[in-house]
C-alpha cells in the first residue's frame, strides 16, 4: 500500500545493506528486470513485498543468491542435472526451482507454501555486492505493481512504487530486459515452466526439454494477466494493419527483450489507445517475447 513514505533513489548501493538488515525493502537492478528485494529469511519483510506490489498471495518469490553453496547453505535438494545448469547458466538469466529439503530456514511464505523454491544467481556486479554485503539471499520479484509491465529502468520502479518503499538503487537499464527463464525437473527432464533469455534450444543441451503447456500451470504467477500497459495490446502477424493508423495507436513492428516494457509504458504516457505489436517468431529468445507480448493482450 502507498503509506506516504519517502522513496530514495540514488545509485550508491551500499545504502541498500543496513536497509536490508533491518527488514525493510529495496528496489535493486538486476539484468533481468529490477526485482523488489528484501531478506528471504525475514518473514515480515517478505510480507511488505507483497504488500508493496499487491501481489497476489498465491504467487510465489524467487530468492536470489550469490552462488551454489548458498542454495547448499539453505538445504534446497540439488540434482545433478542442477548442477550442471548452474555451472553452464550461473550467474545469469536462469531461475531453477528446487525441493525445500528437511531444514531449509526459508520461511513458507517465501513460496506460497509450495514444498519447492525458487532460487537464481543474478548476473549483476550491484546486486551481487549486496547480497554478499547482507550475507543473505534475497527474494525479489519484478519491482513493479502486480500486471503492469515489469520495469527496467529505475524510473519505472518509481513510477509504479514510489510512497510504497523507502529505497531505489538506480544500476542503469537492465541489459536483458526480459524476466528468467523458470525451470524445474522432472524426471530427469528439464521442463519450463517460463520461457527467457535462456532458451530451449540452449537448454536441450542438457537434457530433454519439455515446455509447460499444461491447463493448470506448476508455476502460479504464469496463470495471471501480465506484463500489461494500460492501452489495449493487439497482436499481428505480416504486415502492420490498417487500424494501427488510427488516432492513439502506436505501433511496435519490431519487439526486442531490451525495449518491449520500456515502450508499453511510453506509450501509455502518450496517451495510448491501442499498441499494436508484431508477434515475433518462436524460435530461440523469440519464445520468451512471445510469451509476454501475448500475455499483455490478455491472450
Ligand atoms: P517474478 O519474480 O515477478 O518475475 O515472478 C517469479 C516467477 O517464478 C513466477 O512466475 C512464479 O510463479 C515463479 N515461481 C517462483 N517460485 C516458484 C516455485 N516454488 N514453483 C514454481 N514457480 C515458482
Ligand atoms: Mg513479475
Amino acid at each position: 500500500m502507498d503509506n506516504g513514505q519517502l522513496t530514495v533513489i540514488t545509485a550508491d548501493h551500499t545504502l541498500a545493506v543496513p536497509l536490508l538488515r533491518a527488514g525493510e525493502i529495496v528496489a535493486l537492478p538486476t539484468e533481468t528486470v529490477y526485482g523488489l528485494s528484501g531478506s528471504a529469511l525475514d518473514e515480515s519483510a517478505i510480507g511488505k513485498i507483497f504488500a508493496a506490489k499487491n501481489r497476489p498471495q498465491d504467487n510465489p518469490l524467487i530468492v536470489h543468491v550469490s552462488g551454489i553453496e548458498m542454495v547448499r547453505d539453505l538445504g534446497l535438494e540439488l540434482p545433478p542435472l542442477a548442477e550442471k545448469l548452474a555451472e553452464a547458466f550461473w550467474p545469469g538469466t536462469l531461475t531453477m526451482v528446487l525441493p525445500r529439503g528437511a531444514n531449509c530456514p526459508i520461511p513458507a511464505g517465501v513460496s506460497c507454501g509450495l514444498d519447492t523454491v525458487a532460487v537464481r544467481v543474478p548476473n549483476n556486479a550491484i546486486f551481487l555486492e549486496v547480497i554478499n554485503d547482507t550475507m543473505c539471499p534475497l527474494a525479489a520479484p519484478s519491482a513493479n505493481l502486480s500486471g503492469r509491465p515489469s520495469p527496467t529502468t529505475a524510473r519505472h520502479v518509481y513510477e509504479d512504487l514510489q510512497g510504497r518503499i523507502p529505497l531505489i538503487i538506480d544500476g542503469g537499464a537492465c541489459s536483458c530486459g526480459i524476466e528468467s527463464t523458470v525451470v524445474m525437473f522432472d524426471a530427469g527432464r528439464i521442463q519450463i515452466l517460463r520461457p527467457g533469455a535462456i532458451t530451449a534450444e540452449m537448454l536441450s543441451a542438457f537434457g530433454e526439454v519439455v515446455a509447460n503447456t499444461g491447463e493448470s500451470p506448476r508455476s502460479p504467477g504464469t496463470r495471471y494477466k501480465h506484463y500489461s500497459p494500460k492501452a489495449r495490446v493487439v497482436v499481428y502477424e505480416g504486415d502492420i494493419p490498417p487500424k494501427a493508423a488510427g488516432e492513439s495507436c502506436f505501433v511496435i513492428a519490431n519487439p526486442d527483450t531490451q525495449t518491449l516494457f520500456a515502450k508499453f509504458r511510453e506509450f501509455d504516457e502518450s496517451g495510448a489507445k491501442e499498441i499494436y505489436v508484431k508477434l515475433p517468431e518462436q524460435s530461440g529468445v523469440g519464445a520468451a517475447l512471445y510469451n509476454r507480448i501475448m500475455k499483455a493482450a490478455g491472450l
